[in-house]
C-alpha cells in the first residue's frame, strides 16, 4: 500500500468518526443550552424573589408605623375626652390630624409595595412555569444525548481502533501533516483529483477546483506520491472515478484515440 492510500484509508476513518461525534456534538450543544437556559431563569427567580423579600419588608415597616400612629392617635382621642379647655382640645385635634396624614401616607405606602409584591410574585410564577417547560425540554434533550452516545459507543470503540490502526501505518511526519489539515479544513484536508479531459490532461483539485499538473497526476496514478494541490495545499488522491477516468476499458467500440 502506497503512502497516499494509507493516508486515504486513515482520512475515511477519520471522516466516519467526525461524522458520529458530530451527531452526538449537536445533542449535546442543545442540552447545553437548555442548561444555560435553566440557569438564567433560575437566577432570574432568585433576584425577583429577594426583591419581594426587601418590598415585604419595606411594607412591613410602614405597617409597624401605621400601628403606633394608630396606638398614638388612640391614647390622643381618649386626651381630647378629658381635655379641659377648648384650647387643649384643639390642640388634640391638630396633632391628631397630622397623625392621620401620616398615617394616610404610610397605609398608602404599605399597600404600594404589597401591590408590587403581588405583581412580582406573578411573574415568579410565570418563570416557575417557563422553568417547568424548560425542564421537560432538557429531559428530552438528555434522554436523546444518551441515545445517540448509546447508538454510536459501540462505532466510536471500533473506529477509534481502526484510526489507530490505519495511523500507525502512516509515517510521523505525514500523519501531522494530515491532522493539521484535518484541524484547519475539516473533511476538505485532501480532496480527489477531477479528471476534466483526460486527453487534454485537463485535471482539477476537488476541494478548490484549480488544475493539477499533469505530472503530479502521474505520480499518484503510478506510485501514489504524497501529491498536494498547490493552491489549497490539501492532499490529492485518486477516487473511484477518477481511477475509472484515467483507466479506461481497453477494449470498446469509443476506445479508438488517436496517437
Ligand atoms: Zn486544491
Amino acid at each position: 500500500m502506497d503512502v497516499t492510500a494509507k493516508l486515504l484509508r486513515l482520512y475515511q476513518v477519520e471522516k466516519q468518526l467526525r461524522g458520529l461525534q458530530a451527531r452526538l456534538q449537536a445533542a449535546e450543544k442543545f442540552l447545553a443550552e437548555q442548561d444555560k437556559d435553566l440557569g438564567s431563569l433560575s437566577s432570574k427567580r432568585a433576584e425577583l424573589e429577594q426583591q419581594i423579600k426587601l418590598l415585604r419588608a419595606q411594607a412591613g415597616d410602614r405597617e409597624g408605623e401605621v400601628k403606633r400612629l394608630d396606638e398614638r392617635m388612640a391614647t390622643i382621642r381618649k386626651q381630647m375626652e378629658n381635655a379641659q379647655t377648648n384650647k387643649e382640645y384643639q390642640a388634640f385635634l391638630t396633632e391628631l390630624n397630622n397623625y392621620k396624614v401620616d398615617r394616610d401616607r404610610l397605609e398608602t405606602a404599605a399597600l404600594e409595595f404589597m401591590q408590587k409584591v403581588e405583581d412580582l410574585t406573578k411573574t415568579v410564577e410565570a418563570i416557575e412555569g417557563q422553568r417547568n417547560e424548560r425542564d421537560k425540554v432538557r429531559g428530552v434533550a438528555q434522554t436523546d444525548r444518551e441515545a445517540r452516545f448509546k447508538e454510536i459507543e459501540t462505532r466510536l470503540v471500533e473506529l477509534k481502533a481502526q484510526r489507530e490502526q490505519a495511523a500507525a501505518d502512516v509515517p510521523g511526519d505525514v500523519l501531522q501533516m494530515l491532522t493539521r489539515l484535518l484541524n484547519q479544513r475539516g473533511e476538505e484536508a485532501m480532496a480527489s483529483v477531477q479528471v476534466e479531459d483526460r486527453k487534454r490532461h485537463e485535471y482539477t483539485c476537488g476541494a478548490c477546483q484549480m488544475s493539477i499538473p499533469v505530472d503530479a497526476v502521474s505520480a499518484l496514478l503510478s506510485k501514489g506520491k504524497l501529491t498536494l494541490c498547490s493552491s489549497c495545499q490539501c492532499i490529492l488522491y485518486l477516487d473511484e472515478d477518477a481511477m475509472k477516468a484515467l483507466n479506461p476499458p481497453k477494449a470498446g467500440p469509443k476506445s479508438g484515440a488517436k496517437k
